[in-house]
This record gives C-alpha cells, sequence and structure tokens, in this order.
C-alpha cells in the first residue's frame, strides 16, 4: 500500500496487528476515526490506555478484575467449597450468562500447550494448588476445552490434585461440543455445568 501520509501508515500498521484485521480493514478502521470529533477519538485512545495501565489481576482467582481481588471472589452470595478451572475470562463470561453456576473460578491464563511453548509454570496452576490446599475446597470442576491442550491440561490437573482430598469433576462434552467454551451456547454450557461428572469416570 502507498501511503500518502506517515502518520496515516503509522496508525493503519498499528490496527493491522489485531488479529483478524487485514490492511484493507485497517485502513477502513483508521479513516473512519480519523472522520470523527477530536474528543471521541481523544476517548477511544484513553480507553486503551487506561485498559492496559490499570487493570487487574484477582489475587484469588487470577480473572481480569478493576480491583485486588474480584467481584465474585468478594461476593458473599457465592458457594466457596466449588472452584470452576477455566482457560481464560471468556469463560467466566459464558459461564455466568448461563446463570446455572454459583462457586467461585480459577483462570489459568491458558493451556498447556508443548507445540507453543506453554508449560505448566506460564499457568496460574500453582496458585489453584494452593487454594486447594489452603481454603475449605470441596469440589473442583474442570472446565476446559475439547482440544488437545484441553485435555492434556486437564490430565496433568487431575495428577496434580487428585491426592489432595477434594472431588475432581468435568463439564458434560459428549455433547454437541464442537471446541472452544466461548462459543457453546448458553443453554447446552449451563446444562453441562449442572450435569458434570466425575473425571475418574471419564479416564477409567
Ligand atoms: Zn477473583
Amino acid at each position: 500500500m502507498n501511503f500518502s501520509s506517515k502518520l496515516l501508515e503509522n496508525a493503519v500498521s498499528e490496527f493491522s496487528r489485531l488479529p483478524g484485521v487485514g490492511q484493507k480493514s485497517a485502513l477502513r478502521l483508521v479513516l473512519h476515526l480519523l472522520n470523527q470529533p477530536e474528543q471521541d477519538v481523544t476517548r477511544f485512545s484513553n480507553a486503551l490506555i487506561d485498559l492496559k495501565s490499570q487493570i487487574k489481576y484477582c489475587k484469588e482467582c487470577h480473572n481480569i478484575s478493576d480491583q485486588d481481588q474480584c467481584e465474585i471472589c468478594t461476593s458473599l452470595k457465592r458457594d466457596r467449597s466449588l472452584i470452576c478451572v477455566v482457560e481464560d475470562t471468556r469463560d467466566v463470561m459464558a459461564i455466568e450468562n448461563t446463570d446455572q453456576y454459583g462457586g467461585l473460578y480459577h483462570v489459568l491464563g491458558g493451556l498447556i500447550s508443548p507445540m507453543d511453548g506453554v508449560g505448566p509454570s506460564d499457568l496460574s496452576i500453582e496458585a489453584l494448588i494452593q487454594r486447594v490446599q489452603k481454603e475449605e475446597v470441596s469440589e473442583i470442576i474442570l472446565a476446559l476445552s475439547a482440544t488437545m491442550e484441553g485435555d492434556t491440561t486437564i490430565f496433568y490437573l487431575y495428577k496434580k490434585i487428585k491426592d489432595l482430598g477434594v472431588k475432581i469433576s468435568t463439564i458434560a462434552r459428549g455433547i454437541a461440543f464442537g471446541g472452544e467454551l466461548e462459543y457453546v451456547d448458553e443453554v447446552t454450557l449451563g446444562r453441562s455445568i449442572v450435569t458434570r461428572i466425575p473425571y475418574e469416570r471419564n479416564i477409567a
């Protein structure tokens, strides 16, 4: 692309680094922003700067939060004996949307993937084990994607947790479960949490 302005080229190059955004879409978005009132563009830019500089990760569950501890972990209405282990914040949002789960979460921050160089120490697995050891947890629900990475992570967590005296279950994944948790519809996801099954039965 030949740009008439270095400023335009810089902005397009930043946008085209986003996932799923090609150069053409980037140019369209940048020209759109250029046509907006200055205060709108400033608000847009500030939202991103504030996001990056002020966002926190809950010290309990590692979910994205505005406070040191997230609203779910500080809520008195949640069942603290249940911890649902998920890959990232999108899964927490998806499960919360089902209105079928009243326990706590633990956000791993990814899945074990030797191909991508992601090992157990890159995820918040040690923090999860400490929670299980310190707090009165009765059940761990492993709600991870039905992918090879999801299965690898589930098996790793099972081996780490199985001797800690808590029940380990997984969400039912036999029913129309086309992969990533965030794409599953709310009814199916809600039902699979309610009808979760003990993990041992799966590998026996
Ligand atoms: Zn939390």
